[in-house]
């Protein structure tokens, strides 16, 4: 076993990512797959699905709302972009592209293709173990802490709860989609505001994320 400060397998989790890449389960989804590198780090972020422009790219956040959310882990959590992605692992309720919707905006991951990526997600949690877990946007929320619930019930709060058989803190953002208004307006705002003091200040966070070393 090639386990780092933070414990997690390395060689395994790099196995698990080239049978993630050749994943081939859901017939309607575009893809590629895209997923985060394997990294030393009890920090998971679980957001909803790429876009159409990440699987070119080949990692996640890669587009408009990457920049959002960067913007807003730099300006309320002390870590820039290439700090957060080489601190913080990154998995999605679905790790491809699902297609456009008939209205035109990005299809949503359907029950079945979130149910088929699930089995991914339990061999990551399976080996990262993490500690702190940021569910981006209602569907990844919905996956971590059940639902759908309001994102005015729980962004802005800390959440313990076991997820997928490990017990972990939860800090839930919306999604920094420029198609969604709930973050620019009240509650969203001051919600969003107290979601990242909470992260900024969680042992986790300042540890892997801001910090140089672990303890
Ligand atoms: S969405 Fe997940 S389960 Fe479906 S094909 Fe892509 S990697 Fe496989």
């Amino acid at each position: 076993m090639s386990a780092g400060a933070a414990g997690v397998d390395l060689a395994a989790l790099k196995a698990l990512h080239r049978r993630l890449d050749g994943c081939t389960a859901c017939p309607k989804v575009v893809g590629p797959v895209v997923h985060g590198p394997a990294l030393d780090t009890d920090v998971f972020v679980l957001g909803q699905a790429p876009g159409p422009r990440e699987g070119a790219i080949g990692r996640p956040f890669a587009w408009t709302a990457g920049k959002t959310l960067f913007s807003w882990l730099e300006a309320h959590c002390g870590a820039g972009e290439a700090r957060v992605r080489e601190r913080l692992y990154f998995a999605a309720v679905a790790r491809c592209f699902p297609g456009k919707a008939k209205g035109g905006g990005d299809r949503p991951p359907s029950k079945d293709e979130a149910a088929r990526c699930r089995t991914w997600l339990e061999q990551e949690v399976e080996l990262i173990r993490p500690a702190l877990v940021i569910p981006i946007g209602a569907l990844a929320i919905a996956q971590v802490l059940g639902g759908p619930r309001p994102l005015a019930e729980v962004v802005g709060t800390s959440h313990r709860v076991k997820w997928l058989g490990h017990r972990c803190d939860v800090v839930p953002l919306p999604h920094p989609s420029g198609a969604s208004t709930w973050h620019r307006m009240e509650p969203g705002k001051t919600l969003l505001e107290k979601a990242l003091a909470l992260l900024a200040a969680h042992p986790a966070w300042k540890r892997s994320v801001v910090g140089d070393k672990r303890d």
